[in-house]
């Protein structure tokens, strides 16, 4: 009988050559995902694509057809910024679902309504920050915009610049250092204002116009390629994010750096969860569910705590015959659900924010958080224990390397997840991700082996039939 226990790295499976080729193949397919799904409508749009090649029908096709049977592959998508994929399970949907449920807005720049203007013969677009984001880490770096704009006769157009090799990049300036000593006496967080995020987008005049002429010509190219006139704006939504790829990371490549792993690592981890399932038919509804909004704290319709998933369920409900309201509570009632969102991996650099027993360690497989929130626990989701131990046995039984952790020294910071929204509507909740550096900055970094057991977990908990 082993009295004492410590957590192991995940590593130690990488000895096992098959293991180590598998997960390398993982971390390359999913660096591939995050290199072009910088924000939530194109991950939805490269969510699908993977969904409909792996024989997923939408909610549309199947209402017409008008019913559902086990094994049937269902997606529905919300607004295109989210969406929710279901294998229908051998029991019906009242008696609950297996959730892996993610988000795919990650932290980042977003054009104000009226962002356009000119000051000194230089050309600059006005932006809000979206989420948490540390003002200063996004001066200096290749940004690229992305997003969507609608003309006067309600045609759309998709945004995208700055991607493409050949493509141009946009930033935020930064002072020089020797004219800096009045802002590096600020704070860090008051180093750099909110208002001074304005991104830098031309600087060469129009030809033959004296007022306002390098803002003319940006609107010139901007009609050019996009059709699009200043007024267009009003009713576009563009994202700023940091330009470029994913990259691997260390000399051994074990590592992943890049934009917005946060959380679309747990998400792309869910839908390959579910998309691995194949032709087997789960015990109970295994679903991929990936939404909007968690880093404004998930309200509006494109938010978890949205109406959106209920109504999808209800409609499943609807197409296994004899619908009711009664069978909607018990199927939310019935269901177990991993929040599958980051954790704050431990890092040495800043060990006096971190507890180190009780932190991610990157390396050390797939993370639990029993319980968020700050302070006193306040606003977590605190799972419950009998949870947790059905779900160690699933994890052990399907050799998933995890760990548990939560985030940072008591009463040095905190947070959430989309968690309690759905241990709101009656489930059991657990929060269960993967450790994540630099966590909400431009570039973030993850392990490999984290993220590869982060989706042996969510499909052994897709499969599980307790
Ligand atoms: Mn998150
Ligand atoms: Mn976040």
């Amino acid at each position: 009988m082993e009295l004492s226990f410590e957590f192991e790295s995940a590593w130690k499976q990488a000895e096992d050559k098959n293991y180590l080729k598998d997960m390398m193949s993982y971390a390359d397919g999913y660096k591939d995902f995050i290199s072009k799904a910088k924000t939530e409508r194109i991950a939805v749009k490269e969510l699908l694509k993977m969904a409909k090649d792996n024989g997923y029908v939408s909610l549309e096709e199947k209402m017409k057809a008008g019913n559902i049977s086990a094994g049937d592959k269902v997606y529905s998508i919300n607004r295109d910024k989210g969406i929710a994929m279901f294998v229908i399970g051998e029991k019906s949907l009242e008696e609950g679902m297996r959730i892996v449920g993610g988000h795919i807005d990650s932290p980042r720049l977003d054009l104000k309504q009226n962002p356009l203007y000119e000051d000194t013969d230089m050309s600059y677009l006005k932006t809000h920050y979206y989420g948490g984001i540390r003002k200063y880490q996004w001066t200096t770096i290749p940004l690229a915009i992305h997003g969507v704009a609608f003309l006067s006769d309600g045609s759309r157009v998709d945004i995208c610049i700055g991607e493409d090799e050949s493509d141009p990049v946009f930033c935020v300036t930064d002072l020089l250092p020797h004219l800096a000593s009045k802002q590096n006496a600020k704070t860090l967080g008051d180093g750099v204002e909110g208002e001074a995020l304005n991104i830098l987008i031309g600087s060469q005049p129009l030809e033959g116009e004296d007022k306002e002429s390098v803002k003319k010509n940006i609107l010139k190219l901007l009609n050019e390629k996009y059709n699009i006139v200043e007024r267009d704006f009003l009713c576009a939504e563009i994202e700023v994010v940091p330009a470029g790829d994913a990259r691997d990371l260390g000399l051994d490549r074990s590592m992943l750096i890049g934009y917005g792993q946060d959380d679309r690592v747990c998400s792309y981890a869910a839908v390959q969860a579910i998309l691995s399932l194949g032709k087997e038919v789960p015990k109970y509804t295994a679903v991929a569910l990936c939404v909007d909004k968690e880093e404004v704290g998930s309200q509006g319709n494109t938010g978890m705590q949205s109406r959106f998933f209920e109504d999808v369920v209800a409609e499943l409900i609807a197409l296994q015959g004899d619908y009711s309201d009664l069978k909607i509570r018990r199927s939310m009632s019935n269901t177990k659900v991993l929040s599958a969102d980051v954790a704050a991996g431990y890092d040495p650099n800043y060990a006096d924010v971190y507890e180190k027993r009780n932190s991610a360690i990157l390396g050390h497989g797939l993370v639990v958080n029993k319980y968020t929130g700050a302070k006193g626990k306040s606003g977590c989701n605190d799972a419950n224990a009998e949870f947790l131990a059905e779900l160690r046995k699933v994890f052990d039984d399907n050799d998933v390397v995890w760990q548990t952790a939560e985030l940072g020294k008591v009463d040095a910071g905190g947070g959430g997840t989309i968690a309690f929204i759905l241990a709101n509507a009656n489930a059991e909740v657990v929060d269960c991700g993967v450790g994540v550096l630099s966590m909400h900055s431009p570039y973030e970094v993850t392990s490999k082996v984290d993220i590869y057991e982060a989706f042996k977990g969510y499909k052994a908990f897709m499969k599980s039939a307790f």
